[in-house]
């Protein structure tokens, strides 16, 4: 899977993104993901990329020209990166005839691009549209929003997917993009271990507790639940079902 980011702060992703379990999926090449500094696309001499909205309003619009040219680049790559892969594969197998079966790389899939538009009003984003979107593209491409939004021809032009991380307005799309990012990634073959792809088949998990056992706090016993310690394992999966929270 493969996420491209059009931004004007690229750099917000880096750090969480590079961490944890999405950093060791990029670092095992299970997922990519690449961020384009939107500046870069525009023809303006001061790098501008927003201005005032047609008609009046309160805050900037963001520009649709520096944004398509920036995807077309995009659209670009993926294809290039498909017939790199492709070239490879195609050699692979020519190798196959006098080398090894596990030598073979993967046939690469062909590219399905899906087009991410936030707008806080749309529908909600949830683990099922993260399931579906994991299992039905190669590569998502997130337009983060800014100011008072992004010129609405961005989305008459890539048609796609219009969502919202929930009832509430942020100041930009890369929050919901490291969301989204992050959740998607979860659906991946490879991104999880066998134990935590186990809680995919829910949203919510059951009450956890760790060491110790009882933690003394203003003179008070917090106790891990006697169950839970009791090795009975009819009971124990029992209450994690009761307590699913
Ligand atoms: N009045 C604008 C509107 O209702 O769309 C507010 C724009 S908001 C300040 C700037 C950008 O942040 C939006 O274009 C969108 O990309 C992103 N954004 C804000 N809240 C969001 C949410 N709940 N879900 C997804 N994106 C959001």
């Amino acid at each position: 899977m493969n996420f491209h980011v059009v931004t004007i702060f690229p750099e917000m992703l880096i750090s969480y993104l590079n961490e944890s379990i999405i950093g060791s999926a990029i670092k095992n090449k299970i997922i990519t993901v690449n961020t384009y500094a939107l500046r870069n696309y525009t023809t303006d001499k001061h790098r501008r990329v927003d201005g005032k909205p047609f008609a009046g309003g309160p805050g900037m619009v963001m520009w649709v020209d520096p944004i398509v040219k920036c995807i077309e680049k995009i659209k670009e790559k993926i294809q290039k990166d498909y017939n790199k892969d492709y070239l490879k594969y195609e050699l692979k197998k020519e190798e196959k005839k006098t080398k090894e079966k596990f030598l073979v790389n993967k046939k690469p899939k062909k590219p399905k691009i899906l087009f991410v538009h936030f707008n806080p009003g749309a529908e909600k984003f949830t683990t099922n549209i993260a399931k579906e979107i994991s299992q039905k593209y190669t590569d998502i491409i997130f337009v983060c929003g800014r100011y008072e939004g992004v010129d609405n021809r961005v989305s008459e032009i890539y048609k796609g997917l219009e969502i919202s991380i929930g009832d509430y307005v942020l100041t930009g799309g890369e929050l919901p993009t490291m969301i989204m990012i992050d959740s998607i990634s979860r659906q991946v073959n490879g991104v999880l271990n066998k134990i935590n792809s186990l809680e995919e088949n829910r949203v919510s998990s059951h009450k956890v507790y760790g060491r110790p056992e009882v933690y003394k706090f203003k003179n008070k016993n917090y106790k891990v639940p006697a169950v839970l310690l009791s090795g009975n394992h009819k009971e124990i999966e029992k209450w994690k079902l009761d307590t699913n929270k």
